[in-house]
């Protein structure tokens, strides 16, 4: 039987490219799934319910809330996004590394209840970078974007708690760290320890055969 995968955690600003570099690494890797949040945002563009999200009202997220369904869940920019507790927690049991993009309040909580996690900062290379971002994906009146500016200049402050930083200069560099950082994990010994043990059993003794 596979060993539980790993919970690892994307964070940082509201257009530091999050979603980006999540979905080059998930393009690129295997055995790696993604976290598909609740949110009582509507859809935008050629979002799907249940591929970049679960599109839920207001109503139904409450209920989530109250039956205890989220390992976390924050508000954020008058929304609110959920992460389901048993969808992470079947994905972790078949043994697939689990992607959350989630926000700094979210992080934080699951840091907290899943001090196993890996937490991973994704950081804009400056401010301006952030603003022609926020500016160029056209998704957010002048109002919205100034309110991620002001909440970014908070939240880049953060990074010290997390236990890696990707600066996200270039999407490509970017998705390569990430990647790094998953195989890293993967390269531990206690991942790799069932593997480690098989091996050295082949070691035995004089009538040991490789299996
Ligand atoms: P957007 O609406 O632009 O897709 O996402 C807005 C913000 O919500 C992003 O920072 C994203 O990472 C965050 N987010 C998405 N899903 C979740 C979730 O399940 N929990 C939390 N706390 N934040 C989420």
């Amino acid at each position: 039987m596979a060993g539980r995968g790993n919970l690892i955690i994307l964070s940082g600003p509201s257009g530091a490219g999050k979603s980006a570099i999540a979905a080059g690494v998930l393009g690129a890797m295997t055995g790696l799934r993604f976290s598909v949040s609740h949110t009582t945002r509507p859809p935008r563009g050629r979002e799907r319910s249940g591929v970049e999200y679960h599109f839920v009202s207001r109503d139904e997220f409450d209920d989530l809330i109250r039956r205890g369904e989220f390992l976390e869940w924050a508000e954020v920019y008058g929304n609110l996004y959920g992460t389901s507790k048993r969808a992470v927690e079947e994905m972790l049991d078949t043994g697939s590394d689990v992607l959350l993009d989630i926000d700094v309040q979210g992080a934080r909580i699951v840091r907290t209840r899943c001090p196993e996690s890996t937490s991973v900062f994704i950081m804009p290379p400056s401010y301006r970078v952030l603003r022609e971002r926020l500016e160029q994906r056209q998704l957010d009146p002048d109002r919205v974007i100034e309110q991620r500016l002001r909440n970014a200049w908070d939240e880049v402050r953060l990074y010290p708690d997390y236990d890696y930083l990707i600066i996200n200069g270039d999407l490509a560099g970017a998705v390569e760290e990430l990647k790094a950082v998953i195989m890293s994990l993967r390269c531990r010994i206690s991942c790799r320890e069932e593997m480690a043990r098989a091996i050295v059993g082949t070691f035995g003794g004089a009538d040991a055969q490789d299996p």
